[in-house]
């Protein structure tokens, strides 16, 4: 499944994502902007708001990562698949 995530590389803690989503599916955790998957229902208004492309960010997953898993990135993870 797809994950949509803010890259931390891109992001400059602007909250202009969080203010943007109608569902308050992003939050600010320890200075890193992460999106709920359980809330998110990929409208793309934080893309559309967000200046440098961070929010504009998908990843192909096993499992969603948490919020609290997104808050340790320094960067995106490319998957959490199983290797074959
Ligand atoms: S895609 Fe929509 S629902 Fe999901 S985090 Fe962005 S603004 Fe919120
Ligand atoms: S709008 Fe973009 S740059 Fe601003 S906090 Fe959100 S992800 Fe980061």
């Amino acid at each position: 499944m797809q994950q949509h995530v803010v890259d931390p590389e891109m992001c400059i803690q602007c909250s202009a994502c969080e203010m943007a989503c109608p569902l308050k599916a992003i939050d600010c955790i320890a200075g890193r902007f992460c999106v709920d998957f359980v809330k998110c229902k990929n409208c793309a208004k934080c893309i559309e708001d967000c200046p440098t492309g961070a929010c504009d960010c998908f990843i192909e997953v096993a499992t969603p990562f948490t919020q609290m898993e997104q808050a340790e990135w320094t960067s995106v993870p490319t998957s959490n698949l199983p290797q074959s």
